[in-house]
């Protein structure tokens, strides 16, 4: 993989404000498949691409990633950055909403990365344990939501994106079938094992 390229496509991406992972989060990610490296990862929200690029780094032999993406610009962005980093033959793009395509697959999963419309993460959950391996790992971005899910923050336009964060955490942490932690990092990240 090109790396160089790799990191021209991460400035580019933060020069234009497309929200990509942040490098705290992406290092507590990538300790994780170091030390078990995924077959198969699903991740929702690709943006440009960075993140599943840095993700295919880590996958086993022959491993891949179905990343969902509905923004046209950006479907076109990727494809783009995605063949110049040369990783195309480990990354597979499904281009439209991920709630429509969700219900459509029916792979396993190693690893699903949650990172797209906060107002629909717990239908993504709802998804991720349907289609995750056992001993796979469900990981959510933007799970703090810049501080408002941990506050007494409700007001807003942004209420639903919150309400719908806290109702992730609460279903995360009381699923027994699930060993949860939620961190700090970057913008927040829950971490939630399969028992
Ligand atoms: N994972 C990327 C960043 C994703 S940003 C990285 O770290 O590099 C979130 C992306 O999710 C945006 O590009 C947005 O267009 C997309 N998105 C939001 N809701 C979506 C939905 N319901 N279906 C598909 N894509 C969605
Ligand atoms: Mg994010």
């Amino acid at each position: 993989m090109n790396k160089n390229e790799l990191e021209k496509i991460k400035q580019k991406a933060l020069e234009e404000h497309i929200p990509i992972i942040m490098d705290d989060t992406l290092k507590v990610i990538e300790k994780e498949l170091k030390n078990n490296p995924p077959k198969r990862i699903l991740e929702i929200g690709t943006a440009v691409g960075y993140s599943a690029m840095c993700f295919s780094e880590f996958l086993d032999d022959d491993g891949c990633i179905d990343t969902i993406e509905r923004d046209e610009e950006r479907i076109e962005h990727a494809k783009i950055n995605i063949k110049n980093v040369g990783v195309e033959d480990k990354i597979n793009i499904y281009e439209g909403d991920a709630v429509e395509i969700l219900p459509t697959l029916n792979e396993k999963y190693d690893m699903v990365f949650i990172d797209a419309a906060k107002g629909k993460y717990p239908f993504f959950l709802q998804q991720a344990l349907r289609m995750i391996n056992s001993n796979g790992i469900i990981f959510a971005d933007n799970i703090l939501y810049k501080g408002y899910v941990m506050s007494d923050y409700n007001k807003h336009k942004q209420r639903t994106a919150v309400r719908n964060l806290r109702e992730y955490i609460k279903e995360v942490s009381e699923n027994p079938e699930l060993e949860t932690e939620i961190l700090e990092v970057g913008d927040g990240l829950a971490i939630s094992r399969i028992r």
